[in-house]
C-alpha cells in the first residue's frame, strides 16, 4: 500500500483528450491515479464508461471522478436540490462503470441557513442519494470535498460528521482550500500531522484509503480564488507534505488541481518517493 498520485483530468502531455488516452498517458507518465472531470457537466455515454474500465485495470491506474460544480445539496429551493441530487448520481453511476472508486463533490452553500440546517439539508440530500445509489446496486464513495469558500458549507468538520452519520460518504480533503476558507493554517509538517491525526482519530482506517486534493493556492478574506503551481508561494507548502505521507505509511490517493496538474504530481511524486527511499 502507497500513495497514489495522479492529475485532476487528461494530462496536460497527453497528445489525445479522450479518458481513454488520459489513462494510457498516465500510465506512461508513471501516475497511478486520475481524476474524471464532470465538473462542467456529465458528458460521458455510459458506454464509453465501460470501455475506459478494462483498460484502467489492466494499467493499474485508479479512477475518481469530480461531480458537477452546479450543485447545492443545502438548497432552499426544491429544484435545486432535487437537480443537485440527480447529478451526483448520475457522476456516481459512471464512475462506477469506468471501476472508479470515489466521485467528490462540493456539498452546497449557507445562504439564509445556519451551519446545522445546512448540515442537515445535505445530509438529507445525501441520504436521499444513497439510497437512489442501492436501488441500483452502485457501490462507490461520495466524497465530500472541503470548500475554500466562507459562503460555502463543507468545512472539515462538518464533512467529518457526514461521514461518521453516512455509509458511503467520506471527505475529500482539499488542503489548499482548509487554508484559504481561513479554517487551518498549513505551513509545517506538524499542520498536516495534526489534520491526519484528526482524521485518524475521528474516521479510523480512512488514512489507509485517503482521497484528496493538492494545489498551491490564492486567496483573499472570503476564501480561494486561485489554484496555482507547485513552489509558487508555498501556500500550503508541498515538501512537507510529501514528507508526512511518507513518513506515516498512510495510503490513499492525491489529486493535483494545480494549472499544472500531472508536471506537478510527478514533482509532488518524486519528492514522496525520495523521502520513502530515505527511510
Ligand atoms: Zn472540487
Amino acid at each position: 500500500m502507497a500513495v497514489r498520485f495522479g492529475p485532476a483530468g487528461v494530462p496536460i502531455q497527453c497528445k489525445e483528450s479522450s479518458s481513454i488516452g488520459g489513462v494510457r498517458c498516465c500510465a506512461e507518465l508513471g501516475l497511478k491515479a486520475m481524476e474524471i472531470e464532470f465538473s462542467h457537466g456529465v458528458r460521458m455515454s455510459e458506454d464509453y464508461a465501460k470501455e475506459i474500465k478494462p483498460v484502467a485495470e489492466e494499467l493499474d491506474v485508479s479512477l475518481s471522478s469530480h461531480a458537477p460544480y452546479y450543485v447545492n445539496l443545502c438548497s432552499a429551493e426544491k429544484s435545486t436540490a432535487k437537480s443537485s441530487v440527480k447529478r451526483i448520481v448520475h457522476s456516481a453511476k459512471l464512475t462506477s462503470l469506468t471501476g472508479g472508486n470515489i466521485t467528490v463533490f462540493h456539498p452546497g452553500y449557507y445562504q439564509k441557513h445556519t451551519p446545522e440546517e445546512a448540515y442537515q439539508a445535505a445530509k438529507k440530500a445525501l441520504v436521499e442519494i444513497q439510497e437512489e445509489l442501492r436501488e441500483n446496486k452502485i457501490g462507490i464513495r461520495l466524497g465530500a470535498e472541503t470548500v475554500g469558500k466562507k459562503s460555502a458549507f463543507g468545512g472539515l468538520e462538518e464533512n467529518i460528521r457526514l461521514a461518521q452519520e453516512l455509509e458511503m460518504v467520506e471527505p475529500c480533503i482539499d488542503f489548499a482550500h482548509l487554508l484559504a476558507r481561513g479554517d487551518f493554517n498549513i505551513k509545517t509538517e506538524n499542520d498536516y500531522r495534526m489534520i491526519f491525526g484528526m482524521l485518524e482519530k475521528e474516521l479510523g482506517d480512512y488514512v489507509q484509503r485517503f482521497h484528496c486534493h493538492f494545489s498551491e493556492i490564492e486567496y483573499s478574506e472570503k476564501g480561494e480564488r486561485n489554484h496555482l503551481p507547485l513552489g509558487t508561494r508555498h501556500e500550503p507548502p508541498f515538501k512537507p507534505f510529501a514528507k508526512v505521507l511518507a513518513e506515516n505509511g498512510y495510503s490513499g490517493t492525491v489529486i493535483i488541481e494545480s494549472p499544472r496538474l500531472d508536471f506537478d504530481a510527478l514533482l509532488l511524486k518524486s519528492e514522496y518517493e525520495k523521502i520513502k527511499g530515505e527511510n
